[in-house]
């Protein structure tokens, strides 16, 4: 028999079945990743909640397939979000609301070199939770996770995130 080809994710290292699909044109992911991440945010954009869940797993899957052709801009917001939500506690509702502050403030950014070391969770581990509430517990430790791996900017995001939401000398 035949073994079933494999393709890996230059972003967070998934490997899945190869099912020739083109890489994405916006995450430096592979297009059978990114088929993954479409199933995700298909729940949780149903899910329609107040708190909007749904930005932690656009800001952990932005941060984790940074590199390529991904955008600066796309990849600094990511991790801006990643850090308010883990260390500030911020609901995906909140992030969105910082988001478009410093998007006001500020229009172009550095590119951030991707980690060496990818996270232990992808979005995987959020698609095999069996229920919605281990969905969203998985989601929040995917965010951790991929955020742990940005540890070399960790200090710029924190500086950059602050003075953008509360003015220069804070
Ligand atoms: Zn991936």
């Amino acid at each position: 028999m035949e073994q079933e080809r494999m393709i890996e994710c230059p972003g967070c290292l998934l490997r899945l079945p190869d099912r020739y699909l083109n890489p994405d044109d916006r995450f430096n992911a592979s297009g059978e990743c990114r088929e993954l991440y479409y199933e995700i945010t298909y729940y949780t954009l149903s899910k329609n909640d107040a708190s909007f869940i749904h930005q932690h797993v656009v800001d952990a899957y932005a941060a984790q397939h940074a590199g390529g052709r991904t955008r600066t801009i796309t990849t600094v917001f990511a991790l801006i979000g990643l850090y308010l939500a883990t260390e500030k506690g911020y609901t995906g509702k909140q992030v969105q609301q910082a988001h478009m502050k410093i998007a006001e403030v500020r229009k172009d950014w550095p590119r951030l070199e991707p980690p060496a070391q990818p996270a232990k969770l992808t979005v995987m581990d959020v698609l095999l939770a069996d229920t919605d509430e281990k969905k969203d517990a998985m989601i929040r430790m995917w965010s951790e996770s991929v955020w742990e791996t940005w540890e070399h900017q960790h200090v710029w995001i924190r500086d950059t995130t602050r003075r953008m939401l509360y003015g220069p000398g804070t």
